[in-house]
């Protein structure tokens, strides 16, 4: 791991929301964070679009998106990213894997995976045509370990767990392991600010920039928002888009879900005079990794 110097402004942050509908609550929640950990920084933040599943995506959910960035007050540096543009810089990271020989193809379906974990079954098979074929990358028995800001040391076995997984699907489009950490290199991020739930997905990443000899940024893992019934709300179970009726408001409940300790007189202060304080008071140390309701 490369050391960074966390004073400099030489720290990137970023968020990265994949555009299969409008933000809510959580959503909001994670780039508040990743926001604030940068500014409060000094450093960069930049806006990443994901649009790299169009089977997923919904028509005008990136405007929607990048309109609540912008209401909530939340700027962005540079020109925005479309991993939907990156597909060369994609390509050439692939084929340094299959030029390694650390790739294969393979044609098993879901069915075949033995409790979420790729069993190998074409591991060794020597396949010319990779039309219509998954391309997966090989891993081994070592343990994948990192210090994360919020949830302390994790450390997980793929091989184990996972099994050689998938960086370019069948249907053509590649996976998100692989765009992820070809996009955090070529922005320089420094620091990941994002959801609980990406916590176990980040050994396969780290996994790929060690085999693509990307530095490995430091991670921080924040808590999701959970629904009254304690699942996670996301696009895909309905939660409903945030009310913009009060940019105000809906950055206050999030520095509230987030242990910052907005003071009452906040709450009669303009957008900027929030995002001001915020910058200034920020400490993410002060956040419960725990994800849980909210209000609770
Ligand atoms: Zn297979």
């Amino acid at each position: 791991m490369v050391s960074i110097d966390r004073s400099s402004s030489r720290y990137v942050g970023r968020f990265a929301p994949s555009p299969t509908g409008p933000l809510h609550f959580g959503s909001v929640v994670a780039a508040v964070a990743s926001y604030l950990q940068a500014r409060s920084r000094g450093g960069r933040w930049i806006v990443r679009i994901e649009d790299i599943d169009p089977p997923r995506e919904e028509p005008g959910a990136t405007s929607a998106i990048l309109k609540t960035l912008d209401e909530l007050g939340l700027e962005w540096d540079g020109a925005v990213r479309y991993q939907s543009h990156m597909s060369a810089s994609y390509e050439y990271a692939l084929e340094r894997l299959q030029s390694s020989h650390m790739t294969f193809a393979c044609t098993c379906s879901r069915k075949k995976l033995v409790r979420g974990r790729y069993p190998g079954t074409c591991r060794d098979a020597i396949t010319k045509d990779l039309t219509g074929k998954s391309i997966r990358v090989k891993v081994d028995g070592s343990e994948i370990a990192f210090n994360d800001l919020l949830q302390g040391h994790y450390s997980q076995n793929i091989e184990e767990i996972i099994g050689d997984y998938i960086v370019k699907r069948a249907d053509g489009f590649y996976a998100y392991h692989l765009a992820v950490v070809v996009d955090d290199a070529a922005d320089g991020v420094s620091e990941i600010v994002r959801g609980l739930d990406l916590l176990s997905s980040t050994p396969r990443q780290i996994h790929l920039q060690n085999l693509l000899g990307l530095t490995t940024p430091s991670y921080a893992h924040i808590p999701l928002v959970l629904s009254q019934s304690g699942t996670k709300l996301s696009k895909q179970t309905a939660a409903p888009a945030i009310d913009l009726a009060s940019s105000c408001a809906v950055l206050i409940r999030a520095l509230e879900f987030l242990q910052q300790a907005p003071p009452p007189s906040l709450y009669q202060q303009t957008r900027n005079e929030i995002i001001q304080w915020a910058i200034s008071n920020w400490n993410i140390a002060a956040v419960n990794g725990i994800s849980r309701a909210y209000p609770n």
